[in-house]
């Protein structure tokens, strides 16, 4: 099948982009098309207007460091950054390897060197991995519109399976993320730390969405204590879930041991509600989460043990 017919344009800026919406209320943005190309082939998707951004990738398309006086920072990575950029960048995957570690498990090569971060984030796939873990990492998104430019948390981008919140208008132009992966509620006290990431998934084939991924953060103190810790799930409900009420725990512990590593994952499956279709049951579902948290959360320790403070 064909595409239905549709009027193309390949704006020069941002500005043009929000205008090209604003003015079609059915027009549609183009990232890496990796998610959008199957729709409109389908035609699933009949836009009257394909909005493409790869022209703007000299401003979209970098991942840049900023580090502030105070020894503070953040990463920020443009919307049509790749999932290749993010999966072989030197310094993501030393300060933030769940994000090289999920990068690295989207699809196969051709799907990682074409697809974008800004498309991942606004597709809302539920089982998608970047949305998890940037979710872990307290990134934020800055999107932009008619009415100017806003901030927000990366988990508030869902409303529902393949639905954002994002007006007609808005352009996804960047996600943000603290170098110190501390986010708004990290709840980790101050002080120097130590800190380590990582994401674990499960999927029936190499080239296939997870049946469910875990993304983890643990904070260290000098000691080598856990002094917070974050974990955030995909594939296991409508959108990312937040796990990090089930992980107190671990907090004051120098390992994570066998016995609360089996206590954390029965939390775990408490709290999550995942669905039943072709790919797995919700009991597959959460007996994999419960694998994959105990995988997460060690592999983020041994990093964190290994790694820089910040
Ligand atoms: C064979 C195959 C396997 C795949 N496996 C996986 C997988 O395992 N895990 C995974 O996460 N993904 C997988 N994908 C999907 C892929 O990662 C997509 O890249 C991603 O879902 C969407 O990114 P994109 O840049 O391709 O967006 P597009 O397909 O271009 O767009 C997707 C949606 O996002 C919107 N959009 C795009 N950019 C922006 C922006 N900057 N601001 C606002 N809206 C925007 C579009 O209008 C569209 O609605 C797979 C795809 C294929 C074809």
């Amino acid at each position: 099948m064909k595409a239905a017919r549709f009027d193309y344009m390949r704006p020069r800026s941002v500005a043009e982009a929000v205008a090209a919406l604003e003015h079609n209320d059915d027009a549609v943005l183009l990232g890496g098309g990796q998610s959008l190309m199957p729709l409109l082939v389908g035609r699933r998707l009949r836009p009257s207007w394909v909005v493409d951004l790869n022209g703007l990738e000299s401003s979209l398309g970098r991942v840049a460091i900023e580090q502030s006086d105070g020894g503070s920072g953040v990463i920020r990575i443009g919307a049509l950054v790749r999932h290749s950029q993010l999966e072989h960048h030197e310094v993501v995957k030393e300060v933030l390897p769940v994000l090289s570690d999920a990068a690295s498990c989207v699809g196969y090569p051709a799907v990682r060197n074409r697809g974008t971060v800004g498309g991942s984030v606004a597709f809302c796939h539920p089982a998608a991995e970047l949305p998890a873990a940037l979710a872990a990492v307290g990134a934020t998104v800055m999107v932009r519109g008619s009415r100017g430019q806003r901030e927000m948390p990366v988990a508030s981008i869902a409303r529902a399976p393949f639905s954002n919140t994002l007006a007609q208008d808005e352009v996804v132009v960047e996600v943000s993320v603290p170098l110190d992966m501390s986010g708004e509620k990290a709840g980790v006290p101050a002080g120097e730390h130590r800190t380590g990431s990582a994401w674990f998934e499960f999927s029936r084939g190499r080239s296939e969405f997870p049946l469910a991924g875990i993304a983890a953060v643990i904070w260290l103190d000098g000691n080598g204590r856990c002094v917070g810790a974050r974990a955030v799930a995909g594939g296991v409900g409508p959108a990312p879930v937040d796990l990090t009420e089930c992980l107190g725990d671990l907090v004051g512990n120098s390992w994570l041991g066998d016995r609360l590593a089996e206590a954390l994952a029965k939390h775990v499956e408490r709290r999550i509600d995942p669905p039943s279709d072709l790919s797995g049951s919700a009991r597959d579902r959460s007996e994999v989460a419960g694998l994959l948290l105990r995988r997460a959360l060690r592999a983020a320790w041994d990093r964190a043990r290994a790694g820089a403070s910040s």
